[in-house]
């Protein structure tokens, strides 16, 4: 078979937010080259002074596929530039060009140019809004379900990622928006929010609100929500690279545990600690654990099923270096008071979740604190792993009358340092008492 060489071209062109520039010299050299503009008519509008003379096709909005397939029909016999705004590898048009050409085997060459895309024209706008980590969630429901978009937006909150939020709105999507902020507010709080409209062309807005405060937006604004670190100064929203200190403790967080807290709070604390040293009056480390763990049950008799095995101050080192904490389920990762990777997240396969989510999490299990408050499978399967990837310390204590306790007498028997309990009793309010008192004894200043 002969194979005719085409003699054009298809330059996927990002045109970036706004006016020309904001569009990169290459952007521009395609379009020049170009015979046939193709794109939706509202950013063929943007670049009409570079286009002059030049064929062009526009097709409404939706009719992406049509713009595809009128583009790669064209490049079979001319240079073509089918326009796409802001980045086309970011819900633009790119992804639908190159399945649709792989799909049909379109013989034709395509070349993809990258734009500023809204989330970083947006960033500069505010300040320096993104800056490290962050994660990018579009709302709209049109090609992807809205329980996923959901979950990607409550996973890159509770990951603590600056969250860049596209397609925040349409006439038809008012509620996912709305839906959208109440689940920032539920898990960043009254974060700080870029709120950006026509960024880099006309009619540009640029307003720094709180959560609570952005009520409608149209489809034209992109918001950029601020994380734990993010700060407004003299009008200028900026998230600082690194925290602020390595273990993550911003500085709200940090005045409430030094005593910010009421009168009458801290009398009870008083008193309750006056009643634990009366039951058990051990100074240091365990004596605190102990104590933690008897608070936490209401319950004296459980000092006697606590079990040290090794170093317990090697926990408080572990996390002093900012070491990972691998919980087995979400109940013990509520507790605690730094964040944690739960291993049931990572679940895969037919063995018991968090079993199955712990061999997952196998590579990064080595040199972490592991907590089991809940699960003696998952205790087992730690047990296995810490051979090849040993933890630097362990908090298990996995409850109830099927293999808790041999669980629990396996990871004893570990060359790593860990604190269990005994027998059936534990829980993931235990685990979680006994982390909380490591990690307060690493936030101590020396
Ligand atoms: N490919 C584009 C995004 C297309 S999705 C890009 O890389 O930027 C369309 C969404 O992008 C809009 O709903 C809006 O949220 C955002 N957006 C695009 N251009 C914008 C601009 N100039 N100002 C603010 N938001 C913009």
């Amino acid at each position: 078979m002969l194979l005719l060489p085409s003699r054009g071209k298809l330059y996927v062109v990002g045109i970036g937010p706004g006016k020309e520039e904001l569009m990169t010299l290459k952007a521009k050299r395609a379009i020049e080259e170009a015979d046939y503009i193709v794109g939706y008519q509202t950013y063929v509008d943007r670049i009409s002074h570079l286009i002059e003379g030049k064929k062009v096709v526009t097709t409404p909005m939706r009719k992406e596929l049509d713009r595809v397939k009128i583009a790669l029909e064209l490049a079979k016999e001319h240079v073509v530039a089918l326009i796409s705004g802001g980045d086309p590898s970011i819900y633009g048009i790119l992804p639908l060009v190159i399945e649709y050409a792989v799909e049909k085997k379109v013989d034709v060459e395509i070349e993809a140019i990258p734009g500023v895309t809204a989330a970083s024209a947006a960033s500069s706008l505010l300040g320096s809004a993104i800056s490290g980590d962050f994660a990018v969630v579009s709302l709209s429901d049109l090609l992807v379900p809205w329980s996923v978009v959901e979950k990607r937006l409550l996973y890159a909150l509770s990951g603590d990622f600056v969250v860049a939020i596209y397609n925040p709105s349409s006439r038809r999507r008012k509620e996912n928006f709305r839906k959208a902020m109440e689940i920032v507010r539920r898990f960043r709080g009254d974060a700080w929010v870029g709120v950006v409209r026509n960024a880099g062309r006309e009619g540009q807005q640029v307003e720094i609100r709180r959560v609570s405060e952005v009520d409608e937006v149209d489809m034209n604004t992109i918001l950029i929500v601020g994380n734990s670190e993010t700060k407004v100064v003299d009008g200028k929203m900026f998230t600082p690279r690194g925290y602020s200190n390595k273990y993550n403790i911003g500085e709200k967080r940090r005045a409430e545990r030094m005593g910010a807290s009421t009168k009458g709070g801290m009398e009870v604390a008083r008193r309750s600690e006056e009643i634990l040293r009366s039951f058990y009056p051990e100074e240091g480390l365990r004596g605190d654990i102990i104590r933690r763990c008897i608070a936490t049950t209401g319950d004296v008799t459980i000092k006697d099923v606590i079990r040290f095995v090794g170093d317990t101050e090697e926990g408080v080192r572990a996390l002093r270096d900012g070491c990972r904490i691998i919980a087995d389920v979400h109940m013990v990762r509520a507790g605690l008071r730094r964040d944690a990777i739960v291993a049931v997240d990572f679940a895969r396969g037919d063995d018991t979740r968090t079993a199955s989510g712990i061999r997952n999490l196998a590579e990064m299990i080595e040199g972490s604190l592991v907590a089991i408050g809940n699960s003696p499978s998952a205790a087992f399967a730690l047990c296995e792993v810490a051979e090849k990837h040993p933890p630097r310390f362990i908090v298990a204590t996995p409850v109830g009358f099927v293999n808790a306790a041999e669980s629990k007498k396996m990871v004893r028997k570990l060359p790593v340092p860990s604190v269990t309990t005994e027998g059936p009793r534990g829980g993931s309010g235990i685990c979680a008492a006994i982390v909380n008192c490591l990690i307060e004894h690493a936030d101590r200043p020396d």
